[in-house]
């Protein structure tokens, strides 16, 4: 949906949303009710989490459910609160409400047409035009007690948090659908449009600028998604860490994509009629809703921090291990490029735990994009693999050849071995201010530069694929 259209995509996403709370927080007589309903009368949900005054921080919402007592039973809450920024807020038929109970934070079911419910106007966005945004107030509000979803108060965060690992994944999967829109139409263009003499898809430095790098982290976001998908569905649980890597990623890469997609066009790419600029608008908003890029990666970096200190430091070396091992069965996939980013990650956050780093938010936050990238490498190793050895999920996307995802493994690899090599040595040394003794060794930055060898005879292959040259 997301790369035909991320706006009508975006109106769909808030119905699942909306659900969510009913979905994981209903008693089984409530989902029955309200999702039969959803299904037989194809309603439209709005989820409102998000307030003026709590946007990341939902734990500081102000709207408020007080309970109304019948003989001394609650028989109803009145709500009053207001909502911003709400998806479909301006056409919900039905929308869960995230209020504070005398009990803590809670999700509420309330119907189109209950009285003190109104909305803002429409929000006027810079992209996704085509999805209603606006604020929903709410002025004693009251709903019947069963209403209450799960009919006990204060579970709302848990709730929220329960769905996280999948809304974002789907989020994930806007910014890949959007990026890969945006850069197809680049891809399209570079084969027609001829300057200095041959078209643009023949001249390496724009390919290798503009279009081949945006497809390899396209493709390592997929690799994660659909990763996490897979063990979602086999009920490995919430995964919300995986979610938030997934988005932080792919949102990131889609939005870099569809930038880059705008400069491949030139001047046209400024203007409506090539679509790329609008693509731009519309993928920029998915580094932003269901949790900023920035809170992705303190959550990224918090949960995994925790693995580290559970491990005495060993996380990531135990899983370079696994990466060592695959290499050694299939050398073509970039493993052992992986497996180096995964040991140098393993040292930058030993480093960063000696020295007591992570009270700065910035080394956190930090730590939260190495990991982000150094899991989507590994993910699109293991997917180059499982191409080779045909063992792609049947419903995987299949657009490129095994050994067009080994090259984008290798370089996807390399250029992480580098990156957390190169970003931890900066951050560690800039947050010590001293240089730490024998890091670069403990980071085998030797081995890493030695690595690198053959990056660009593989964007060559990469680029022959993406226009059909081999
Ligand atoms: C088009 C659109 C549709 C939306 N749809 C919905 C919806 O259907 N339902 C719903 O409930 N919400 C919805 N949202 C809200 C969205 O999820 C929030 O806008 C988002 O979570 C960020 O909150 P905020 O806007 O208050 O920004 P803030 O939280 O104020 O963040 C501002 C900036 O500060 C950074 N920041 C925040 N906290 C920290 C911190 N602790 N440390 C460091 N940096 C920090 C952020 O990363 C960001 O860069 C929507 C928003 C938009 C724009």
């Amino acid at each position: 949906m997301a790369r035909i259209d991320l706006g009508v995509a975006t109106g769909v996403l808030a119905t699942f949303l909306g659900s969510d709370p009913i979905r994981v927080g209903g008693t089984p007589e409530q989902q029955a009710h309200w999702m039969g309903r959803l299904a037989e009368e194809g309603l439209l949900m709005a989820y409102g989490a998000t307030e003026p005054a709590a946007g990341s921080d939902l734990g500081a919402l102000k709207t408020r459910a007080e309970p109304v007592r019948e003989n001394g039973e609650i028989g109803s809450y009145r709500i009053t609160g207001a909502k911003q920024w709400i998806s479909n807020g301006g056409f919900a038929d039905l929308y869960t409400v995230l209020a504070m109970a005398p009990g803590g934070p809670s999700w509420f079911v309330v119907e189109q047409g209950t009285e003190g419910l109104s909305h803002g106007q429409p929000e006027d966005k810079h992209g996704i035009r085509a999805s209603n945004t606006a604020a929903v107030l709410l002025d004693d509000v009251e709903v019947p007690a069963h209403h209450l979803l799960g009919l006990v108060e204060g579970q709302g965060l848990v709730q929220a948090q329960r769905v996280f690992g999948y809304t974002r994944l789907m989020v994930a999967s806007f910014g890949l659908g959007c990026g890969w829109a945006a850069l197809d139409r680049a891809i399209d263009y570079s084969l027609e449009r001829k300057q200095a003499g041959s078209t643009l898809s023949e001249k390496q430095g724009y390919t290798h600028k503009l279009i081949v790098p945006h497809v390899i982290k396209l493709e390592a976001g997929r690799a994660y998604i659909e990763e996490t998908a897979r063990r979602i569905d086999d009920g490995e649980g919430i995964l919300n860490t995986e979610g938030a890597i997934a988005k932080y990623f792919s949102t990131e890469a889609g939005n870099a994509a569809a930038e880059a997609a705008i400069q491949a066009h030139g001047g046209y790419g400024y203007t409506k009629e090539y679509m790329v600029e609008k693509m731009k608008r519309d993928v920029r908003i998915t580094t932003i809703y269901e949790g900023t890029s920035e809170i992705m990666e303190m959550t990224i970096g918090r949960d995994r921090w925790q693995e580290h200190l559970k491990t005495r430091g060993e996380y990531y070396h135990d899983r370079a291990k696994g990466l060592e091992a695959l290499h050694s069965a299939r050398p073509e996939i970039g493993a052992g490029s992986a497996a180096l980013a995964s040991h140098a990650l393993a040292t930058v956050m030993e480093r960063c735990r000696i020295a007591r780093l992570t009270r700065n938010q910035h080394v956190l936050f930090k730590l939260g994009a190495l990991i982000a990238w150094t899991e989507c490498a590994g993910a699109l190793a293991m997917r180059a693999r499982d191409a080779i050895e045909n063992r792609l999920d049947e419903k995987a996307d299949k657009r490129f050849s095994a050994d067009a995802l080994c090259a984008m493994a290798r370089i996807m690899s390399r250029e992480t071995a580098m990156k957390v090599a190169a970003e931890g040595m900066k951050m560690v040394t800039g947050a010590q201010n001293e240089t730490s003794a024998g890091f670069t060794d403990a980071l085998h930055f030797g081995e890493i530069v030695q690595s690198q060898a053959g990056s660009i005879d593989d964007m060559n292959y990469i680029a022959d694929v993406i226009y059909g040259r081999n």
